[in-house]
């Protein structure tokens, strides 16, 4: 696969109040025109410098952040492809705010929402009377390897993966049909709010859970001669788990189980996903986890691939943001 279908950003996000107060120094610099990131170790002063496709600073628009990654990846989901958009990083660096943010604002909505407004306008477009589009989305959880679907009325009920003849598949999801961004909006707002209900209703914390809200979008063409030719393409917006490293001392019985799981899905992740950067190796390790074996079909192949790295600017997460940068420039 050529590596360019695989693209790694990072985005640091500003200071925090707590960052603020306690005293903390920046450890990360951004230099955005040669997409550079340093991190200097305040202790010693040791300097470590990574390269990625895009990187941002603290500064930068929602909107730049759009055009600049998901823009030609929804592009190309409308002509049939399939693809991928991952937001990685310590829990409070930006994850939810750079896939969702806030959608009820043209500033600060995020990439979920902006991506509703694209394929709208792409199909509201469309002037072909020969081309017609059909739009769905999905919404689900996956969370100690258990998935549950975020659009169900059963926040509690646990959902299969199969495998059939067009692929792996979860049995009996919920795929809602729709028409206008503001129906997109309400299930993603539906899903959202359900997330946060069955973590009170399971006592679980949502950090610790991957979020995917996928678009599925067909067209089909009829030529001159009435032949109907259908493409299919496929959007997974995938809000992931938090990947700070579980205290293996504090976390016991559910607690480091859980751990464990969450744990394999994101190396599951890495794993798969320098493979596919490599190129070299005949095995891609789907199989080792529920959130690589879904996606299968969308990563790798004819897919397009975009993985955010979400960091903090302070020396109080220097740990966390090494780790994050390095798995970040594994997927390079
Ligand atoms: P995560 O989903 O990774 O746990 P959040 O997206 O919830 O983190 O972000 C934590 C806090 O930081 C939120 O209050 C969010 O609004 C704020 N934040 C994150 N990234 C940015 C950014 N780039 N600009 C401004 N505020 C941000
Ligand atoms: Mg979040």
């Amino acid at each position: 696969m050529p590596a360019e279908c695989v693209k790694v950003i990072v985005r640091m996000r500003p200071f925090n109040q707590r960052e603020k107060e306690n005293g903390s120094k920046p450890c990360v610099t951004v230099y955005e025109e040669t997409n550079a990131v340093e991190l200097r170790n305040t202790q010693d002063n040791d300097v470590k410098s990574y390269t990625y496709d895009y990187v941002f600073g603290a500064e930068t628009p929602q909107l730049q952040i759009y055009q600049k990654t998901a823009f030609n990846l929804v592009e190309s989901v409308a002509d049939g492809y399939n693809g991928t958009i991952f937001a990685y990083g310590q829990t409070g660096c930006g994850k939810t705010f750079t896939m969702i943010g806030d959608p009820s604002s043209d500033t600060m909505k995020g990439i979920i929402p902006r991506t509703f407004d694209q394929i709208i306008s792409i199909i509201n477009n469309n002037s072909d009377t020969n081309k017609k589009f059909l739009l769905r989305c999905s919404y689900i959880e996956i969370y100690n390897e258990e998935i549950h679907d975020l659009l169900s009325k059963d926040v509690k009920q646990k959902y299969d993966l199969k495998e059939g003849q067009q692929g792996v598949f979860i049995k009996d999801l919920n795929i809602a049909v729709v028409r206008t961004t503001q129906e997109m909006d309400r299930y993603m707002q539906l899903g959202t709010q359900n997330r946060s209900v069955g973590a009170t209703a399971m006592n679980k914390e949502s950090s610790r859970s991957h979020c995917i809200f996928t678009v599925y979008i067909e067209c089909s063409v009829t030529d001159q001669k009435g032949n109907e030719r259908i493409t299919a393409g496929k959007l997974n917006l995938v809000d992931l788990a938090g990947s700070e490293r579980q205290s293996k001392t504090q976390a016991t019985g559910d607690r480091l189980k859980e751990a464990t799981k969450i744990n394999l899905s994101l190396s599951a992740l890495g794993n798969v996903i320098s493979a596919l950067v490599d190129g070299k190796t005949q095995h891609i390790p789907y199989r080792d986890s529920k959130l690589t074996r879904l996606l299968q079909d969308s990563l790798g192949g004819n897919t397009k691939t975009i993985m955010i790295t979400a960091i903090s600017p302070s020396d109080f997460n220097y740990d966390e943001t090494l780790s994050s940068l390095r798995y970040a420039s594994r997927a390079k």
